[in-house]
């Protein structure tokens, strides 16, 4: 009899880990009961087909816990400072994420798990990685928001050699016995803070990525923030930190020298000081944001021993993902470029940092944060700005503090229709040899479903233009 048979545990929240957890706990013979706060006709459609299936479903209220619960398993996104959370404190029952169950379920010899998180570039390092991995001829997959679900991964008929796994600040903060291989922060900068709390806690569950790591803790060297998580975890011993630089790489590190990525933290002895192991070149796109994911995807498959020729094939077998710096086309010699996936400001940032001039169509819901280092930074490469979406005016203030001179169109927009308009917009202040960069530097829902329909929009409207053009 597992350990499972009879224990009362609660789901909190249906949706996209809460039914698949419900499910497979029912399977292993739990009493699963799902709590949701919503009541609508989706939810209840989901709980339907669950309580068919012999799982109890309480609809509208996800707060109170459930008489008898032993064990509450959550959705990451739901909040630390829920109540249903509190009583579950107070009454001594532990929590997990979708992440801690697939840890705990996973078999004795499980594929060990190279870990990413950071608060931009994780689902490109990621599938950069897997790519690397695959090239290595292991039988890995690229897991988490993107490809294979953690569940699927661990208990699906699929064996592994090993995972590319990338996790949220929200998954980390429910993990509390997870122990990678090795795993990397890329970046750290202030996003979700709402969900979080505070800068701290945000860094302090990014940082639990790195507790119990056996072989390598992968931090940005041209990030201090990523450096101290390393150096305040508790890893195991003979564990080590290797940092990675767009610049000259220090031992232990890698980094980039003359166009070429190297190695001087897993050098073997024929090669006592760097290996080399790709060109700048072999990364798409070689921007240099994306060229840091490519040193982290690197760093975490050289602690796993892959060899220097597998890097290299990995990196120029990887295509990047939908509306991430995504080129749609050219249009009387104006590039339109599709970052859609920019969804705070430092990754808007990155993707600002690696053209000019630009025109650049921002906005959307800003989630708290303020714009005026992005837009002091990106000043100087901005020919002009159109503006869409609910929280613009923060955009435009910033705007007016440190680029009083670029010309900005502020549509007053937030129906779907406006991007359309913003592109007319950006194609009138655009000349030849000017990039049109959608990087909003918001989340998309108070216009579209989400990024990617955002994205869409964008390039529908360029080839609008372009068919009238
Ligand atoms: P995540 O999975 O963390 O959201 P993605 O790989 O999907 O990251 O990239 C999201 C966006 O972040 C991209 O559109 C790009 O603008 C930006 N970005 C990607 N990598 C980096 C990086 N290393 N530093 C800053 N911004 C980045």
């Amino acid at each position: 009899v597992s350990t499972w048979q009879g224990k009362k545990v609660t789901v909190a929240g249906l949706g996209v880990s809460g039914i698949p957890a419900a499910r497979v706990l029912h399977g292993l013979g739990a009493v699963v009961t799902v709590v949701n706060d919503g009541d609508d006709e989706r939810s209840r459609t989901q709980a339907a087909e669950l309580e068919a299936e012999g799982i109890t479903v309480r609809l509208g209220d996800g707060s109170s816990l459930p008489a008898g619960t032993e064990l509450i398993v959550t959705t990451p996104g739901w909040k630390p400072a829920k109540p249903l959370f509190l009583a579950a404190t107070e009454a001594g029952v532990p929590v997990w994420g979708d992440v801690e169950l697939a840890w705990r379920l996973r078999g004795p010899d499980a594929a060990p798990w190279l870990a990413v998180t950071g608060t931009n570039g994780k689902t490109t390092t990621v599938r950069m990685l897997a790519s690397i991995l695959e090239a290595a001829g292991l039988r890995t997959a690229a897991v988490g928001n993107i490809g294979v679900s953690l569940l699927d991964a661990v208990l699906g008929d699929t064996t592994y050699d090993v995972l590319a796994v990338e996790l949220s600040s929200y998954q980390l903060h429910w993990a509390p016995s997870l122990r990678a291989h090795s795993a990397a922060v890329l970046n750290l900068a202030p996003d979700h803070l709402d969900w979080h709390g505070s800068m701290e806690a945000y860094a302090a569950d990014k940082g639990r990525i790195y507790e119990g790591n056996t072989v390598a803790c992968v931090y940005n060297a041209d990030d201090k923030a990523t450096e101290d998580l390393v150096r305040e975890a508790d890893v195991e011993e003979g564990c080590r930190a290797i940092g990675f630089t767009l610049g000259t790489p220090g031992p232990s590190q890698l980094g980039v020298v003359d166009g070429i990525l190297v190695d001087r933290a897993f050098v073997d002895n024929r090669h006592k000081q760097a290996q080399e192991l790709a060109e700048v070149a072999d990364v798409r796109p070689p921007a240099p944001h994306n060229i840091a994911n490519a040193l982290a995807a690197a760093a975490l498959a050289r602690a796993f021993g892959v060899p220097p020729a597998a890097v290299r094939d990995g990196l120029r077998a990887f295509r990047p993902d939908p509306h991430r710096i995504e080129h749609v086309q050219d249009v009387a010699g104006v590039a339109y470029i599709d970052d859609s996936k920019a969804t705070n400001t430092h990754a808007a940032e990155a993707s600002l940092a690696a053209y000019d001039p630009i025109v650049w169509i921002a906005g959307g819901l800003a989630k708290g944060a303020t714009f005026d280092e992005l837009v002091e930074r990106s000043a100087k490469r901005l020919r002009g700005v159109v503006l869409i979406g609910a929280d613009r005016a923060l955009i435009a203030e910033a705007l007016a503090r440190h680029a009083p001179e670029v010309p900005v169109v502020d549509l007053d927009r937030t129906d779907t229709g406006a991007m359309s308009a913003a592109v007319r917009e950006a194609a009138g202040l655009a000349r030849p040899g000017d990039t049109v960069l959608l990087a909003p530097a918001c989340a998309s829902m108070d216009m579209f479903a989400n990024y990617n329909k955002r994205g869409e929009a964008f390039a529908d409207a360029v080839r609008a233009l372009a068919e009238r053009a």
